[in-house]
């Protein structure tokens, strides 16, 4: 049931952070009564409206603003946002029909995610006040676009904080087991059903492309290689051979699968294997390697093992660059700034006694849009590096 009541609640927060909408539970200092997970409620400050938010009083993350005005979280409200994020990926990526249509926060949508494979989509909730609502989004994301089926791909552990639990499942129609997806005119086959996250992921649409420009007569080891987007724009941009490692079967199977499709598969092979493990057994010379680790924290407290983590792949890879060679090295870790990463960096080219150019700094495409004052909207970090 959705709690029908909307409660004010007076809040204060510390300088900097009013931009975030996110609003801590130490940060209440009064509210009415005791609402339930998942009620709307206006959020007042020294006695001005400072907007509408979910909240969850099981969350340390109390209340998720989701508009500066006083309004209602119905049908109507979805529809709009929905057709704002969608008006918003036309305009940016006017030629593609396959990306992630709502990112939470950065589309005022908060704890929803929604990705989209032409009329196949992925929805993700990890906020109570969203999971509540879901039937209330798929309603509305039917009247903006034309939708086939809507696959629910609520597995995953951010749930946990938020006290929901973790289910899967066709939300609407019927997902196909493959979708056939699009990007910059590369073909891929996705598995939203099975697939890791929604099945697919778009926010490295920029790398993909810079890989495929920088690829010309190289020599590529694509390290964590999932259904093999790096490797593949390697190979369509002209590399001499591309080798994919990923610990995951099914990953590989659609990345050698892939591979066909787009006609690279006499220049790719993709192999199933432990990175760690294949990294510290290799002697080979690559011209350029790239690195897209999942993230290794799931918390705060675990940066420092993320970190070490990041350095060990960081370290060995760079000792396997060729001269002039190129590293593509990513993190994907919320918990981990640009600036601890860079400084990661820095370390592993010291132990390792060379000498690098920072030739990019690149993050998630534009339908990841980041948010000025909420850092965690900008998680993916990539850096592209020449050995001098
Ligand atoms: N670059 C890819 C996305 C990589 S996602 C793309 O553009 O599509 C991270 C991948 O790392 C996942 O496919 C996961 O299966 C894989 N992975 C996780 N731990 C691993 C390990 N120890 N060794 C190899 N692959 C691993």
């Amino acid at each position: 049931m959705i709690p029908d009541r909307t409660v004010n609640v007076d809040v204060r927060r510390k300088k900097g952070r009013h931009l975030h909408p996110w609003i801590f539970s130490n940060e209440i200092k009064k509210i009415e009564g005791s609402p339930e997970p998942g009620s709307t409620i206006r959020a007042f400050e020294a006695g001005a409206f400072v907007g509408s938010g979910i909240y969850n009083p099981h969350s340390l993350i109390a209340i998720r603003l989701y508009s500066k005005i006083d309004e209602n979280l119905d049908i109507e409200f979805f529809k709009k946002r929905i057709a704002q994020a969608y008006h918003y990926r036309k305009e940016k990526l006017p030629d593609e029909t396959d990306y992630r249509l709502v990112f939470g926060e950065s589309d005022l949508l908060p704890g929803l995610v929604i990705d989209r494979y032409g009329g196949h989509f992925a929805l993700q909730a990890y906020a109570a006040g969203m999971d509540m609502r879901t039937e209330l989004v798929c309603r509305a994301l039917k009247e903006v676009l034309p939708v086939e089926s809507i696959f629910e791909k609520n597995d995953f552990n951010l749930r946990t904080l938020e006290g929901l639990e973790r289910k899967e499942g066709p939300l609407f129609g019927e997902t196909p087991d493959r979708v056939e997806i699009h990007e910059h005119g590369v073909g891929y086959w996705a598995d939203i059903k099975q697939g890791q996250k929604t099945g697919f992921y778009f926010d490295q649409r920029p790398t993909r492309s810079r890989i495929r420009a920088l690829a010309r007569g190289r020599r590529i080891l694509d390290l964590f290689s999932y259904t093999g987007g790096f490797a593949i724009n390697g190979a369509l941009g002209g590399a001499a051979e591309v080798l994919g490692y990923d610990i995951s079967d099914k990953a590989v199977e659609i990345a050698r699968f892939n591979s066909v499709y787009n006609n690279v598969d006499k220049t790719v092979k993709f192999e199933q294997g432990d990175v760690f493990e294949v990294l510290r057994g290799m002697k080979s010379q690559y011209d350029l390697i790239a690195l897209d680790p999942p993230s290794f924290t799931r918390s705060k407290k675990q940066k420092k093992d993320a970190l070490r983590g990041y350095k060990e792949l960081n370290l060995r890879a760079m000792g396997l660059l060729a001269p002039g060679g190129i590293l593509v090295t990513c993190t994907c870790s919320r918990h981990v700034s640009d600036g601890d990463f860079e400084e990661c960096l820095v370390s592993a080219a010291e132990d390792r006694g060379r000498d690098f150019r920072i030739i990019e700094r690149i993050g998630a495409g534009p339908d990841h849009p980041v948010v000025l004052g909420m850092p965690e909207t900008e998680y993916l970090k990539c850096y592209i590096l020449e050995v001098c």
